[in-house]
């Protein structure tokens, strides 16, 4: 029995979807733990997304021909896909390369549109990827505006007490991730939003989007910015969802081609929403492939793959702490979520991870996770000579328990290879 939601005939066809799950590292079946970072391909996703570069494919919106208008239809499809994902409207979909060009398009466009400031204030949390970080405080540098952080404790945790205490900022922009990808604590979006009632709310959705169904307009939510690769879909195509009003006065980051209405030698007005943020050729197969993708995880059922990725990570979390060689960051709590950071005491992360590739057929990531300054505040609560970087094994709802008790098993390998 490998899932408490599919029978093991439909988990099975769900494991011939991804044609990796069946390949051999070093001699061993691939277990594919490495999912935070990004995930594997679904071979029906590739096929449609094949079929429609090979059949359908032409430049969008600017042609009267078939297959620019197929083409076309097929975009925007998936736009209306993942508008209906969100409960937002399809105005308020914006396609981008991913989660760090959407901050990036926020951060820029928010400055340049003055809904950020000199002395206004940019709350973020210490437990962000560098994806919500590192745009904030340059841009910070340039334009004065103030960074301040929701304080993580020395697990990485952030409590409620770190976010009611952070209210003494007044901050103008609250971004935060949904999800950390290191301590894998999905965050508590409802309290942040009525504890920042008047702020601008962003939330960084790269980890939590494709664990959790996120309905934009229940939580209140201003913009959520998410990347598909980490949701079985292409890489290069991500989303950038707004609140229509706070769009429709955002100065765009993109110029050039189809984002405009009128241009002069002189002046220049813009498309209507979404267009107005889409300037060029975009990633037309692979807006096309999100929406495929999208069709796929309803197919399969958002709550199913909520579900089993829940039961794996609790599973997950529990054999981990039973091992006493182990050091586990983040919360010993269910809102750790699809992934565990961890240190084995006296081995690096670095060296973990290359025994278990390549005795186990185990991936997983080790290193910093691009979130250095967390890395700070982890070895300050740490008990073992931190390596200023930790074993990651992330879970996706085609693992199985089966995946990690490999894991396990390969852990303890490599601690009696150290002994
Ligand atoms: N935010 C978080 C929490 C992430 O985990 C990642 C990627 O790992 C990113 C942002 C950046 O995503 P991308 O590289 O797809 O732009």
């Amino acid at each position: 029995m490998h899932s408490t939601v599919w029978s093991d005939e439909d988990f099975c066809k769900i494991l011939s979807d991804f044609p990796s799950l069946s390949r051999e590292i070093n001699g061993k079946r691939l277990v594919y733990l490495d999912n935070a970072a990004s995930t594997l391909k679904s071979k029906s996703v590739i096929e449609k997304m094949a079929d429609f570069y090979l059949y359908h494919y032409s430049n969008i919106h600017r042609a009267v021909h078939t297959l620019a208008s197929e083409a076309t239809v097929e975009y925007e499809n998936a736009r209306e896909k993942v508008a209906k994902f969100l409960n937002a409207e399809s105005t308020e979909v914006i396609f981008t390369s991913g989660t760090t060009m959407g901050i990036n398009f926020l951060v820029n466009s928010l400055v340049k549109s003055g809904l950020l400031s000199s002395g206004d204030t940019v709350l973020l949390s210490q437990v962000e990827h560098h994806a919500n970080l590192v745009p904030w405080v340059r841009l910070s540098k340039f334009y004065g505006f103030k960074v301040e952080y929701i304080e993580a404790d020395e697990k990485g945790v952030i409590t409620t007490e770190a976010i009611r205490e952070a209210k003494k900022h007044k901050p103008k922009i609250v971004s935060i991730t949904g999800q950390s990808n290191v301590t894998g604590q999905q965050m508590p979006l409802e309290l942040i939003r009525e504890t920042f009632n008047d702020s601008i709310l962003i939330i960084d959705g790269a980890q939590l989007v494709p664990h959790k169904k996120i309905d934009v307009k229940k939580l209140n939510i201003d913009f959520l910015v998410f990347s598909g690769h980490k949701m079985i879909a292409p890489t290069g195509i991500g989303v950038l969802y707004g609140k229509k009003e706070l769009l429709e006065r955002l100065e765009p980051f993109f110029y050039g081609g189809e984002m405009i209405d009128k241009v002069t030698f002189k002046d220049v007005s813009f498309n209507v929403l979404p267009y107005k943020f889409e300037a060029g050729t975009q990633h037309i197969a692979g807006a096309v492939g999100l929406g495929y993708t999208l069709d796929y995880l309803e197919n399969l059922g958002f709550e199913k793959i909520e579900k089993h990725i829940e039961d794996l990570s609790s599973y997950l979390l529990s054999e981990l702490m039973k091992l006493n060689f182990v050091e586990i960051y983040g919360p010993i709590d269910n809102s750790h979520k699809s992934l565990v950071s961890f240190n084995m005491i006296g081995v690096h992360p670095h060296d973990v991870a290359h025994i278990l590739d390549e005795n186990f057929g185990v991936a997983t990531r080790s290193g910093h996770h691009c979130a250095q300054p967390l890395m700070s505040v982890l070895k300050k609560g740490s008990k073992i000579d931190f390596p200023n970087s930790t074993v990651r094994a992330s879970v996706y709802f085609y693992n199985t328990k089966e995946d990690i008790d490999i894991l396990v098993e390969g852990l303890k390998n490599v601690k009696r290879w150290f002994e």
